[in-house]
């Protein structure tokens, strides 16, 4: 294997974690509240220089305003996420979930097994949550139909501790590289971000090159907002594609995109 020694993840993971064990149970738990908030913040300011600098790139209608119901839902996700953290670093500190140390070739493999195989299994978890009887874990979520980056984190509590486990538990089984596990986190909240913006980031053609058009874009998300029926993906259209699931859409808004034939620029 290639190492390559431009960064060293071993480092800053057992200075983080020497950090962690030596503060108390709540002050760790605060910790985690702030590093999740820290999150919160990064996500939206993200989001919204994404949707200020690319007015033109519109794909979806605006959002309306922000009502109390989505502040509450996104305030508690993110303190279920600090406490989803929390029992990752208790799994951690016994054994349970370990990382690989090093930055190599494989690291870019566990980079893709965890893009892929946390998109086939979240697939599956949000195609379940829109059965009929399970529907109600995932109803808060489809309250927007007019999506903003905010809503990524609007979630019901089940919904947000369901996403949580499942990725617990895919460490547990794929014990993955520390510095692939930042990398998969970072692209998470940047895909997450990207689709609820109403925004494409990517000129038109882009989207249907060769490998980015196996990515989820803006516009597949907004899609699946507008119509509920499809593309259950996130990060890739490729699960959607094999399921059957998939759908393109061309969504409308003349009123907030100033085009008077009603057609986005995609
Ligand atoms: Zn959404
Ligand atoms: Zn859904």
């Amino acid at each position: 294997m290639i190492s390559l020694k431009i960064l060293d993840p071993d480092k800053t993971l057992t200075t983080l974690i020497t950090f962690l064990n030596s503060l108390s149970q709540g002050e760790r738990l605060g910790f985690f509240v702030a590093q999740n908030v820290g999150v919160l913040i990064g996500a939206l300011a993200f989001g919204w220089l994404i949707i200020a600098i690319l007015p033109g790139h519109r794909i979806a209608p605006k959002a309306p305003p922000v009502d109390r119901l989505e502040v509450g839902l996104a305030a508690c996700t993110v303190v279920l996420n600090a406490v989803i953290t929390a029992v990752g670093y208790e799994l951690y500190r016994r054994g349970v979930v370990t990382f690989r140390i090093g930055v190599d070739l494989r690291s870019l493999l566990d980079l893709f097994v965890l893009l892929v195989g946390m998109d086939f299994a979240m697939y599956w978890l949000h195609r379940s949550a829109h059965i009929r009887w399970l529907y109600f874990i995932h109803r808060p979520h489809h309250r927007y139909v007019k999506p903003r980056p905010l809503d990524l984190f609007v979630l019901s509590p089940l919904e947000t501790l369901s996403f949580g486990g499942l990725w617990l538990l895919f460490l547990v089984v794929t014990s993955p590289s520390w510095i692939s596990v930042v990398a998969y986190l970072t692209l998470n909240v940047f895909f997450g971000v990207l689709g609820h913006t109403g925004v494409e980031l990517l000129p038109p053609a882009w989207t249907q090159k060769p490998v980015l058009r196996w990515f989820g874009t803006s516009l597949f998300h907004a899609g699946h907002h507008a119509d509920e029926h499809h593309n259950f993906g996130f990060y890739t259209v490729l699960w959607d594609k094999l399921f059957g699931t998939y759908a393109e859409h061309r969504l409308v808004d003349p009123v907030s995109t100033g085009r008077t034939n009603g057609e986005s620029v995609y």
